[in-house]
């Protein structure tokens, strides 16, 4: 394979409960630059770790990898299902003097690794198995001994060009000869890895930096095992606000509890497209999928730790729930809303174009889809809820604001068509004539017609409630009002 030729990339998640939002940033890079590339995309998933991996957390994986809109080329690796091949590898090492079996057991590992402790020296593998007679060893294989098989590790020194931290070099005497093959005959993490990945033929290997002490053993096996090696890619770790390691700490670290929380799968794959990349230069940090795709690349991978912070993502929800299609919303907010129980799926069919306008007009004062459906409230219910803050800032003096909205509500009624020029007009003229600023008007009616201090437009709040409903809902706030200037007085 030449250098040109596109990247073979995977993505290898354990399956441990569910799909970590540093594991989906590792998902969306290795996808944007194969799909940038023409390269191809794979997904293992590495269930050796029989007691942890479950079919509900190889599943979380599917979900959030599907909810972000990331697809795998060919079939999905199991890696559990390679164990056959990993004892070969293992097997062709022993075979060519590369590997060795050792029979020292935990116990006697632990003593040896308490003494160094003792003598405050690093432990480090001594070797005694490899220098047993070929009869002896096999004498104790005969005699069913249990032994691991141990890579031994070369003099010498390993490095590699990484394309985020440049060359990064390890001595292997800083490297103990480490186990690949316990002695159940399962494979050790960096062997299966190694074997899967010669056997997928990746060509580079992306992954968070945290596997950087991983990846000169795992060179050393590709060489031992006569295998290209693939680059290696070490992305950052991504910290929480506070600078330390993302964790459950800051809050919900899957993907799956953002989908919940209301977060569009647009604006997560564009938070995390940040968290460690950036397009360079000044650049525009609301961007779509596609043009996530035709700007990555390795070149600006960023070798500082990002930060995750939510209101950075709850900022950029909001700047994509404003972009996105209608088309495309309506189906997420559409089942919140029934859930609601504002309206049915049937409702909200049969008055689309009222709907989509309504959506379209929420929308703009939403960061979540929650928000959406916290001010569509006033818009499907006859009851009305008034904000204590709104009611305490806008109707302050009941005795003013009930005589003004029921003026309101006379001209909004001997208005000719039911459309916003008209109104502002109409109720301009009415402030004009009582003395007040036009302010003194629409703000006490925003109370009124939606029971908040904050909504959209006035007169699109009032197009979308229809003449009907306004002018129903202004008495009712003038009853209100008249309460409370009795109840005052
Ligand atoms: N399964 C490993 C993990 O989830 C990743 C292995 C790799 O990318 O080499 O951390």
């Amino acid at each position: 394979m030449t250098e040109s030729a596109p990247p073979r990339l995977r993505f290898a998640p354990s399956p441990t409960g569910y799909l970590h939002v540093g594991g989906a940033r590792t998902a969306l890079f290795n996808w944007l630059l194969a799909r940038r590339t023409g390269g191809t995309c794979l997904l293992r998933i590495e269930d050796t770790d029989k007691a942890r991996s479950t079919e509900d957390s190889t599943k979380a994986i599917f979900d959030g990898l599907k909810w972000l809109g990331l697809d795998w080329d060919e079939e999905v690796v199991f890696q559990g299902a390679n164990l056959e091949r990993h004892q070969r590898d293992a097997e062709a090492l022993l075979a060519s003097g590369k590997a060795y079996r050792c029979f020292c057991t935990p116990e006697e590992l632990d003593e040896r690794r308490k003494e160094a402790a003792a003598e405050k020296s690093a432990f480090k593998y001594d070797r005694r198995c490899d220098e047993l007679a070929a009869s002896e060893v096999e004498r104790r294989v005969a005699a069913g001994m249990p032994c691991v098989i141990r890579f031994r590790v070369p003099e010498g020194e390993t490095a590699w060009d990484d394309l985020v931290h440049d060359r990064i070099a390890f001595p292997n005497k800083d490297i103990e000869d480490f186990v690949i093959l316990r002695s159940d005959g399962t494979p050790i993490y960096n062997h299966a890895v190694v074997s899967d990945d010669i056997a997928m033929r990746v060509t580079l290997v992306m992954r968070g930096d945290d596997h950087i002490s991983n990846t000169p053993k795992q060179i050393l096996l590709y060489q031992a095992l006569g295998a290209p090696l693939p680059r290696f890619a070490h992305l950052p770790m991504i910290h929480g606000t506070d600078g330390k390691k993302l964790s459950k700490r800051h809050g919900a670290t899957a993907v799956g509890d953002y989908e919940h929380m209301g977060i569009l799968p647009e604006a997560m794959v564009n938070f995390l497209a940040l968290l460690g990349w950036s397009p360079g230069g000044e650049f525009e940090e609301v961007m779509t999928l596609d043009q996530l795709v035709a700007a990555f690349s390795t070149d600006n991978l960023l070798r500082k730790a990002s930060v995750f912070d939510p209101k950075k993502l709850e900022w950029m929800n909001g700047q994509h729930l404003s972009r996105v299609p209608l088309a495309e919303l309506e189906p997420r907010v559409t089942p919140l809303l029934v859930q609601a129980g504002l309206a049915t799926a049937a409702d909200l069919a049969a008055r689309r174009a009222w709907y989509f306008a309504l959506l379209d007009l929420l929308r703009v004062r939403s960061r979540l889809l929650d928000d959406i459906v916290r001010q569509a409230g006033p818009y499907f219910r006859d009851e009305i809820e008034y904000e204590a803050e709104a009611v305490a800032k806008q109707w302050k003096e009941p005795a003013v604001v009930g005589p003004l909205l029921a003026a309101t509500r006379e001209t909004l009624a001997a208005l000719g068509p039911w459309e916003p020029a008209a109104m502002e007009e109409s109720l301009r003229a009415l402030a004009d004539a009582k003395g007040v600023g036009g302010g003194k008007i629409f703000q006490p009616l925003r109370v009124a017609l939606t029971g908040l201090g904050v909504s959209p437009g006035i007169f699109d709040v009032m197009v979308a409630l229809g003449r009907e409903r306004t002018l129903a809902r202004i008495a009712q706030a003038e009853r209100h009002l008249a309460g409370m200037a009795g109840g005052a007085g």
